[in-house]
């Protein structure tokens, strides 16, 4: 498909040092691209989009958020072209939107957001990237220094996720990183004009990056907790949004446009998307306390407890608690030789290797001074179960754990496929007395089940329910 991009590039750099008229300014815009091109490079991108995410599956959500996003686009600068809203089934905290008309929302975000008027704004937002054509200029742009296409993201610039670096990749090895503090501010402008004139509050924009602050702050909890770097929400600045005052003067200049008594929606949203999935997908692998279940693999592995689990789409890994020592999984689809040669070639002539049988499979335990790697032959693949540690020494101290984790691997039954079911929220009253600390207790949620719970109900870092609350929980 790159050649496509490369095609439509080349196309759109023949109308090179063309003007165009900007839909929200009315001015002239320097940018390369006519508005029949800008579709066509926005359907051949929703193409690798829809490749690259799952679209979720929920007619019901889908025809919602839909409903909501067509709403919002009628009121916007830029009608004559044709909207799409769709949400993917990913865990991401993101929305995003494609030159002509194109925009992803995940359940992930809705997952945090209370309210019809907090998802219109994040709609708002991202046709605000399209009525004002950011990623046709900055598609000009990146054009005028011969890279490629970028999109429009919501949050994380540099999409430091998986997906979004194999998105970026696909997509010409170019531009995630975003629109910068001048069109986000712009985004969030016109998203609350077409807020207000849709008879939402405005100020929903406003509590919706309240929503991705709290991300930040939260993942820089977690950062510390995983001795790792925090990731930056780009639409998120140094302050608090209650504190930016450009923030709160572009979304103060739609208060002239706000109608009497704005739909906030906040039970119908919560209606819609009681059940959502949260966290990960059954098809991505699901992890329940130190159990990491993979339904399409058709195995089970247990990691060491009070180890950090992190799956993804592309990886799935666990970290000690001292973040000095990391147990990895990967699969070969092609193994050739048998099980011991096997593990010699990939670990060298120096390896001690032990064979062994796990669950009546063929597997071997090789050990070297870097590494403990267990492979096991099922279903014609081979499993990798790797050790890896800071130093030698903790290799050595974590090499029996290491191999214990290796013999847990488990072929899983159709009694037990059948049990694997993802985490869904759940809507509860608040009782009296009723707090997160209590909540966090009888949740899957993990050591930051509590963080999490005040988070999806907007009551972070320190909100307790009040009674009688309607309030949102995993199970
Ligand atoms: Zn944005």
């Amino acid at each position: 498909m790159r050649n496509l991009f490369t095609f439509l590039i080349a196309v759109a750099a023949l109308a090179l040092g063309g003007c165009a008229v900007n839909p929200v300014s009315g001015k002239q815009d320097f940018v390369m691209m006519s508005e029949q091109q800008e579709i066509a490079l926005g359907r051949a991108s929703d193409v690798e989009v829809r490749k690259q995410y799952k679209v979720y599956a929920n007619p019901a959500l889908q025809s919602y958020v839909s409903r909501v996003g067509q709403k919002v686009a009628t009121h916007s600068h830029r009608t004559n072209i044709r909207y799409t809203f769709t949400v993917l089934d990913s865990p991401e905290i993101n929305a995003f939107a494609l030159p002509g008309g194109y925009v992803y929302i995940t359940r992930g975000i809705l997952a945090y957001l209370n309210s019809e008027a907090e998802m219109a704004a994040v709609l708002g937002h991202e046709v605000g990237h399209v009525t004002a054509r950011h990623g046709v200029r900055q598609q000009s742009a990146a054009q005028a220094a011969n890279i490629g296409i970028s999109i429009a993201s919501i949050l994380v610039p540099e999409l430091n996720t998986q997906a979004g670096h194999d998105l970026s990749n696909l997509l010409g090895g170019a531009l995630l990183s975003g629109y910068g503090r001048e069109h986000e501010l712009e985004s969030d402008r016109l998203g609350a004009q077409y807020l207000a004139r849709t008879a939402y509050d405005p100020q929903a924009m406003i509590r919706v990056v309240g929503v991705l602050k709290n991300q930040e702050l939260f993942d820089a909890e977690i950062a510390k907790q995983e001795g790792r770097e925090p990731r930056r929400y780009h639409g998120t600045f140094a302050t608090h949004p209650d504190n930016d005052t450009r923030l709160q003067q572009v979304v103060g200049e739609a208060s002239g446009l706000t109608v009497a008594n704005p739909t906030e929606g906040k039970s119908e949203f919560m209606k819609q998307t009681e059940g959502l999935v949260f966290g990960d997908s059954v098809e991505e692998g699901i992890v329940r306390d130190n159990r990491f279940l993979h339904k399409d693999l058709g195995i089970a592995l247990t990691f060491p407890p009070g180890w950090n689990i992190k799956n993804s789409t592309t990886q799935l890994f666990a970290l000690s608690p001292q973040v000095d020592a990391a147990i990895q999984l990967k699969i070969d689809d092609k193994p050739s030789g048998n099980v011991t040669e096997y593990t010699r070639r990939v670990l060298g002539k120096d390896a001690d290797i032990e064979t062994l049988e796990i669950e009546k499979l063929h597997a071997a335990i090789g050990t070297t001074g870097k590494a403990v790697l267990g492979v096991v032959y099922f279903d014609r693949k081979a499993f990798h179960i790797v050790g890896n540690a800071k130093t030698p020494a903790t290799l050595e101290a974590q090499r029996n754990t290491m191999k214990e984790t290796i013999r847990s691997f488990h072929v899983l039954t159709d009694d037990e496929k059948k049990a694997i079911k993802p985490l869904t929220i759940k809507l509860i009253t608040a009782q009296k007395g009723e707090s997160y600390a209590k909540l966090a207790q009888r949740s899957p949620l993990g050591k930051n089940a509590e963080s999490y719970l005040r988070l999806i109900n907007a009551q972070y870092p320190q909100g307790e329910p009040a009674t009688r609350q309607i309030l949102k929980i995993i199970e």
